[in-house]
């Protein structure tokens, strides 16, 4: 049994039932077996743990909240646990398990014709198929709808033309979902590894999320077949539905990095002794820092439950998500910063995760909708004046 215990200073857990206690004991199994012993190593090398894919899929752990398929069909709760675990692991990993089910498997499920249902979904949910998300333009980021990759009619076919970048899994992935504008609007195409006219390569040189692959794509004159569009996607509020579920996941997977820090940074400063040989847990300062944490993991946890039931009882809203993502992110990274400050030099070394934490939170800070405009999105909300255009 994993010796970990969870962060739980408000008897949360009282309000799980026994089933969703069981998937996240699940998932904290895999992460301390599986994650832990090899995170460091690949995080220092740039390597992504790509053997871990097949047993994430038997776990269920792909598209895990879609239903049929060979899927889990688990609820948004047990979803938002695992995430949660998987990034106590590394933001790296939760990044690719985000990716395959929230921006490739959900997409298809939820857009995609019954063919490319069932040609994909299966693999997909296995590992046997890893997908990535082609959304982001090198001009155009916060601001997708200005994206210029085109896709233009020939007989039965669309040609590609255009470039994406910052795509986790791009070199890796066997199916590529991407955004195009056409002469109708937006539109979503399943781009398959070695069709003429695509290209990726690997982003080098990162300093956060270094367990995960970030790719460029390039399409030139690339021919899809129409059965490969994606036909229920219509426009760019289908492609921002998809990043609404894979935020949501975002929302559950930094509490994880936050409790790993928290903890970390308690039973240290319960080791570390200062000044008379007493703990460093005897200062007020520390104390401070170590409530803070606490309290804000705790506000993070009740917030991302609340979430999950209103997902789950479909009553969920952009902008709910929107704080969900912002507030846990940002409490997650301040968390990480807090505890690097109490573990004094031994915060910047890599015996301990805060450092890879700290730094892969910069990018979880940034994807998926920056901080900024999470913030417009929810001042939007209270007043109906949009400060983002
Ligand atoms: C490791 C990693 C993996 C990623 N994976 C994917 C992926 O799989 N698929 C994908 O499509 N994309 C991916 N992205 C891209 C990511 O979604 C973008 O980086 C993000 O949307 C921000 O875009 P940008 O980097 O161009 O920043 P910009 O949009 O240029 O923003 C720069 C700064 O300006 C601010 N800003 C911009 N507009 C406004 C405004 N109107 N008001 C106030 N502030 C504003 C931003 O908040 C930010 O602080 C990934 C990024 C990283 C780093």
């Amino acid at each position: 049994m994993a010796t970990y215990k969870g962060v739980d200073y408000l008897q949360i857990d009282s309000l799980l039932s026994e089933e969703e206690r069981l998937v996240r004991q699940t998932a904290r199994q895999f992460v301390e077996d599986e994650v832990l012993p090899v995170i460091k190593d690949c995080y220092n090398d740039g390597r992504f743990p790509a053997h871990l894919i097949p047993m994430m899929g038997e776990l269920g752990f792909l598209g895990a909240n879609i239903d049929g398929y060979g899927c889990a069909g688990m609820s948004a709760l047990e979803y938002g646990l695992i995430m949660q675990e998987i990034e106590r692991g590394d933001s790296g990993l939760r990044s690719f398990v985000s990716v395959q089910g929230a921006l490739v498997m959900y997409p298809i499920f939820t857009y995609g014709s019954e063919e490319q249902k069932q040609h994909w979904l299966p693999r997909l949910q296995s590992g046997e198929a890893i997908g990535c998300f082609g959304l982001t333009e090198p001009g155009y980021g916060s601001n997708p709808g200005g994206m210029t990759t085109r896709a233009v009619r020939d007989g039965g076919d669309w040609v590609l033309n255009g470039e994406k970048t910052w795509i986790t899994n791009g070199t890796v992935a066997d199916v590529a979902v991407v955004w195009a504008r056409t002469d109708e609007g937006v539109r979503g195409f399943l781009v398959e590894r070695g069709t003429p006219g695509y290209t990726s390569s690997d982003i080098h040189g990162k300093l956060s999320m270094r367990a995960s692959v970030t790719s460029s794509l390039a399409f030139s004159d690339c021919r899809i077949p129409e059965a490969n569009r994606l036909p229920e996607a219509i426009g760019l509020k289908a492609a921002l539905s998809c990043l609404s579920q894979a935020r949501y996941g975002i929302g559950w997977g930094v509490i994880g990095a936050a409790m790993d820090c928290f903890e970390t940074a308690r039973v240290y400063s319960l080791e570390r002794k200062q000044f008379d040989n007493k703990p460093i847990a005897s200062h007020q300062l520390v104390q401070e820092k170590l409530a803070w944490m606490v309290t804000e993991i705790t506000k993070a946890q009740l917030l991302a439950l609340h979430c999950a039931r209103l997902k789950d009882a479909g009553r969920i809203a952009p902008a709910h998500i929107s704080m969900l993502k912002k507030n846990n992110t940002a409490i997650a990274l301040e968390c990480a910063r807090l505890a690097r400050d109490l573990l004094g030099a031994n915060g910047i070394i890599d015996d301990y995760p805060v450092m890879r934490h700290l730094c892969n939170l910069e990018t979880v800070k940034t994807y998926e909708g920056t901080d900024h405009i999470h913030t417009l999105v929810l001042g939007e909300m209270v007043t109906g004046v949009q400060a983002y255009r």
